[in-house]
């Protein structure tokens, strides 16, 4: 599996599943555009790790959270590495409230950074992938967005939006060699679950059949399968990688 010629850019790339993701991409010789919000030295840090294997890579600062945005992240990628081939949209936030004590602003920051950032990007870097004639884009979804999960109201129903999205995308772009597909995470350790409370852990773990959280470069193995040129005839797929969680 090689990517030597591609561009990638990932969105939420400085740290966590982001980061891993980079770091995969570029060790099977993809270039790499790491979209960042407010992090730049860590997303200095992962473009710097990635140089380092031997790719070109850059950081670009972007709130994914609005269309005119993601259009100018798309359109700034093309310019700095003259295409686009991989697109993963990552960048996610969660703010966990019970239902009933949920304020409307939590909802909409989810939504707006989960959802509408991942479909704003695709709807501009799908431009650049048409005309290009292929294209892999890769959305991070959850087994939240597939099971549910108290307390999560609307990171679940931005996750499960990603899944409809997906399949939607799919369908539209399959034509020119544009694949879309999903991966969804169970318990990964990353800075999003450190600041979990230790008895939400201890009960997600007993409900994890491989006993363990998973680590960020278990889920950038899964992105990399989809993102590869190999992957063609794959599309619209959710793949969870989660230790045997959504079985
Ligand atoms: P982290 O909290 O560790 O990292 C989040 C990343 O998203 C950071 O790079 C952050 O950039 C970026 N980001 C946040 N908001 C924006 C925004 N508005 N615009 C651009 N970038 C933004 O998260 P994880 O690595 O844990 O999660 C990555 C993805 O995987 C998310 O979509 C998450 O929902 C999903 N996921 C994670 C699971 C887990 O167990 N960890 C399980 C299932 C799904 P910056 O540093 O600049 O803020």
């Amino acid at each position: 599996m090689s990517m030597e010629g591609n561009v990638a850019l990932v969105t939420g790339g400085s740290r966590g599943i982001g980061r891993a993701v980079c770091l995969e991409l570029a060790r099977l010789g993809a270039s790499v555009a790491v979209n960042y919000a407010g992090g730049a030295q860590a997303a200095e840090e992962t473009a710097e790790l990635c140089r380092t294997l031997g790719v070109e890579a850059e950081a670009f600062q972007t709130d994914v959270a609005g269309p005119a945005a993601c259009e100018a992240l798309i359109q700034a990628v093309k310019e700095r590495f003259g295409r686009l081939d991989i697109l993963v949209n990552n960048a996610g936030v969660s703010r966990d409230s019970l239902l009933m004590t949920a304020k409307t602003e939590d909802f909409d920051k989810t939504l707006d950074t989960n959802l509408k950032g991942a479909y704003f990007c695709t709807k501009a870097a799908a431009k650049v992938m048409l005309r290009q004639k292929y294209g892999r884009i890769i959305f991070l979804s959850s087994v939240v967005g597939l099971r549910g999960n108290p307390g999560q109201t609307a990171y679940a129903a931005s996750k499960a939006g990603i899944l409809g999205l997906t399949k939607a995308a799919a369908k539209e772009l399959a034509g020119r060699d544009i694949t879309v597909n999903a991966v969804a995470p169970g318990y990964i350790e990353t800075d999003m679950t450190a600041v979990l409370p230790d008895k939400a852990k201890e009960a997600m773990l007993g409900t994890i059949p491989k006993g363990r959280p998973g680590a960020p470069e278990d889920v950038a193995r899964a992105v990399a399968f989809f993102a590869a040129p190999e992957s063609a005839y794959i599309t619209g797929q959710v793949l969870c990688v989660d230790g045997g969680m959504a079985v």
